[in-house]
């Protein structure tokens, strides 16, 4: 077997395992995760661990979350395929990639931009135009393109950054790990009438958000 479907068979397997038998149902997400080479993401030491149930490191003490955790948290945006989305934390651009299948434009912001870079070239290698690349603090947001229809924050906040809130539409929804820095609840946050909606989902642990509205330097 060569080894491109080889992946093509683990990516598979993930989707079915991690994602789909753990409650995963919106049939919009369960497509991107198939489509999307999640391999093309890793870096070349950690390839053969792609499709593995973890994160993943992508160098610069940074992660690719693990696959359950992207596919959970782009459930909860509820997207549709008209919205404008932004994503703070590009890292590998893997989770930009499969809101870029499900959304009609995404932006997403980085603070190291080694990895913004990188993260551009690999979605480039997957075909995707619809992703703009920006090298900020991304704890405040990027005013120039909102209001935005959905954000999703891939790093663990102190509290929810209010400029985040702000840049968001009405009946817009914000996903973001809120916590202390070894372990955050995954929340969803609606604006309803202007109006601040939280909810809690589960435990997860990501890396530091670092900025203004987050943690100091390490
Ligand atoms: N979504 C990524 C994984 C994110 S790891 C993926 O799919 O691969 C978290 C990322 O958030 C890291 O790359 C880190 O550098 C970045 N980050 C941390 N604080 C940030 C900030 N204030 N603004 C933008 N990016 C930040």
């Amino acid at each position: 077997m060569d080894l491109s479907s080889s992946f093509e068979q683990a990516r598979e397997l993930m989707v079915r395992r991690q994602i789909e038998a753990r409650g995963v149902s919106d049939q919009r997400v369960l497509a991107a995760m198939r489509e999307i080479p999640r391999h093309i993401f890793a870096v070349r030491t950690h390839q053969n661990r792609s499709y593995d149930d973890c994160p993943l490191p992508i160098g610069f003490g940074q992660t690719i979350s693990q696959p359950y955790m992207v596919a959970i948290m782009t459930q909860l945006l509820r997207l549709t395929g008209n919205e404008k989305v932004l994503e703070l934390g590009t890292g590998s651009g893997y989770q930009a990639a499969i809101l870029a299948k499900l959304a009609n434009w995404v932006y997403t912001v980085e603070r190291i931009p080694e990895l913004s870079e990188m993260a551009r070239l690999n979605t480039v290698e997957c075909g995707l135009n619809n992703i703009t690349f920006v090298i900020a603090d991304g704890t405040k947001g990027w005013p120039d393109e909102s209001p935005y229809d959905a954000i999703m924050v891939t790093a663990g906040a102190p509290g929810i950054p209010a400029p985040l809130f702000d840049q968001l539409a009405e009946g817009g929804r914000l996903v973001i790990p809120v916590g202390d820095r070894f372990s955050q609840t995954l929340k969803v946050v609606e604006k309803i009438g202007g109006v601040k909606r939280a909810r809690d989902f589960l435990d997860c642990r990501f890396v530091d958000l670092v900025g203004e509205y987050g943690w100091s330097e390490p």
